[in-house]
């Protein structure tokens, strides 16, 4: 069995992009920043934007797609989205033409090298908006949930048992309540098919952790209503509190490339 690598290249309501490697095949997840920082930020961990076998889509809103037009024409990445998220990002014509591409459907896995990637309905405000659960053939697994509102019962289900977690912390709920932003934008956000707060990911994580989890890494965290100071006091203190396993706990970073863990 090869080596498992993941390595975020983004974090955060400004763009989102990891990469999930093994035995050859290299999927991103999402591609929310632009194509010159996906091709910079792949280099300096050693690949080359032509090493990727495709880019999986959670959902079609821009900190999640920004790089897919530019990185299927210039470089031949193989968009892959479910067909109404696919034809959402078409017509919304914010990222051009994307002439390579692949479908997939929710809760129907699919098979990519020693990977077999599922991908599952969230409550985010989008058309077909997915988590995804990446099953190896050496056993592990490996969960990426982020842009959530809450989580529903199957996909906490899935997720459970997972070796590493990739699971949103969007905002603190005081930072959100006190901030700028307008009563209405706060209500979206913190509505359930908003974003999950520090909070509901402590109390989603204390149910999920098990003693496979090695891993846990909190992502898409907002630039103005969090912190990666905060968002860890908070899960740090649910997740030690209330399981006898201790994972590596830490956060996704915002604008430059995150370590490589491998697994
Ligand atoms: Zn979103
Ligand atoms: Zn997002």
């Amino acid at each position: 069995m090869s080596e498992i690598l993941v390595y975020t290249l983004a974090s955060g309501s400004s763009g989102n992009s990891l990469l999930v490697s093994c035995g050859g095949v290299n999927i991103l997840f999402d591609v929310g920043v632009s194509g010159k920082q996906i091709r910079e930020r792949l280099a300096s961990a050693g690949f080359d934007i032509k090493d990727i076998s495709a880019a999986v889509i959670s959902h079609e809103h821009i900190d999640h797609i920004r790089g897919a037009g530019v990185l299927s024409r210039r470089n031949g990445l193989k968009i892959m989205a479910t067909e109404k998220t696919l034809k959402t990002i078409q017509r919304g014509g914010r990222v051009g033409e994307i002439p390579s591409y692949d479908t997939f459907s929710r809760d129907v896995p699919f098979v990519a090298g020693e990977m077999e990637i599922t991908a599952m309905p969230t409550p985010h405000n989008a058309v077909e908006p997915s988590a995804f659960i990446i099953r190896f053939s050496n056993g592990k697994k490996i969960s990426i949930a982020t842009d959530l509102g809450h989580m529903p019962l199957g996909l906490r289900n899935a997720m459970k048992g997972s070796d590493m977690l990739i699971l949103e912390s969007n905002y603190d709920e005081n930072m959100l309540r006190n901030g700028p932003y307008p009563p209405t934008i706060k209500d979206q956000i913190m509505s359930p098919t908003g974003h999950l707060s520090n909070c509901l990911a402590a109390m989603t994580l204390r149910d999920l952790i098990t003693r496979d989890t090695r891993n846990v890494l909190l992502a898409h965290l907002s630039e103005n209503n969090n912190t990666p100071e905060v968002a860890l006091k908070a899960v740090r203190k649910y997740v030690n509190s209330g399981t006898t396993e201790h994972p590596h706990i830490e956060v996704a970073k915002r604008h430059e490339p995150g370590e490589i863990y491998r697994l």
